[in-house]
């Protein structure tokens, strides 16, 4: 499968414009990673990929035909977790399920739900009501629905939010495992969730995109423009962006991204998400 967005404009109704001027090119197997601050254009981008919204200006072809003309086929070949859904509350987790089953014409919905219930560690929950399930629960039915029918096209907008640390190492093997003969696409503000199963890796900010490459070639960008100082008393301030602050023995420790780093500090080697926030803060001021 082969997805092909050609110079993308998306402005909504009210004149906001979400996303300017995009072009990408997925093709299977991969497992991209979609970066991003909150509006950066994550979710809209992921929408156009669905066919839930058309966009104002340029072309998604799949497999070489224009997204338009093939809707019914795309939607049957893809999963989807948007960010923020309706789950049926009065419905048990087995019940919506094999109602999403429905909803997509799957035919053996018995055995696509109890692979669905597997994948998502959710066999013990198949006959809880959704209204009883916690907020990390709700997101793996969610998960879940997507798998349903093993599509050949996954979105997953958000999908570690509400999950607890082991949940989330749990569905990055799941993500990287489902990738092997797919597309898989999902947004995370999260680093971590992309660091070590991601193989592209794409950032986006205030609608432009401004990386497309693997996690090391992000990293390679950083380098030279890390570092770290002790910092005595009142915080220093200078043209740097903080990444991180860390109590030591010896006060506290401050870890910096910069075009050129002050005198002050010691160059490091770069870390992704110092090369992601390089990225977003200094890294392309034609982008605010
Ligand atoms: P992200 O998912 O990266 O947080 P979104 O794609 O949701 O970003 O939003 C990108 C921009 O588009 C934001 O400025 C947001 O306010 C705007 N936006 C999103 N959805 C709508 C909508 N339905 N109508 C108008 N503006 C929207
Ligand atoms: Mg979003």
């Amino acid at each position: 499968m082969r997805i092909e967005i050609e110079r993308v404009t998306m402005t909504y109704p009210g004149g906001r414009r979400a996303l300017k001027d995009v072009s990408l090119t997925l093709g299977s197997p991969c497992l991209v990673g979609l970066l991003g601050p909150n509006g950066a254009g994550k979710s809209t981008l992921m929408k156009l990929l669905t066919a839930g919204l058309m966009p104002t200006d340029g072309e998604i072809r799949v497999d070489g035909r224009p997204l338009g003309a093939c809707e019914r086929d795309l939607k049957r070949r893809l999963g989807y977790l948007p960010q923020s859904f309706g789950l049926y509350d009065e419905l048990s987790v087995g019940q919506f399920l094999d109602y999403m089953c429905a909803l997509k014409g799957l035919s053996d919905s018995r055995e696509a739900v109890g692979r669905a219930l597997r994948e998502t560690n959710l066999e013990a929950l198949g006959r809880v009501k959704i209204r009883a399930l916690s907020g990390g629960q709700r997101q793996r039915v969610g998960i879940a629905q997507a798998l349903l029918g093993s599509p050949e096209f996954l979105i997953f907008d958000e999908p570690t939010v509400g999950l607890d640390p082991e949940e989330r190492i749990h569905f990055r093997n799941l993500f990287s495992q489902a990738a092997q003969e797919r597309i898989v696409v999902l947004s995370t503000h999260i680093i971590e969730d992309v660091q070590s199963v991601c193989t592209q890796l794409v950032v986006i900010h205030k609608g432009n995109i401004l990386f497309v490459g693997t996690p090391s070639e992000l990293i390679r960008m950083a380098e030279g423009h890390v570092g770290v100082f002790e910092e005595a008393g009142a915080g220093v301030s200078g043209d740097f962006h903080v990444a991180s602050r860390v109590n030591t023995a010896r006060g506290v420790s401050c870890r910096v991204v910069a075009e050129v780093l002050p005198p002050f500090a010691e160059a490091v080697e770069p870390h992704l998400e110092d090369a992601y926030l390089y990225l977003i803060h200094l890294g392309h001021k034609e982008a605010a």
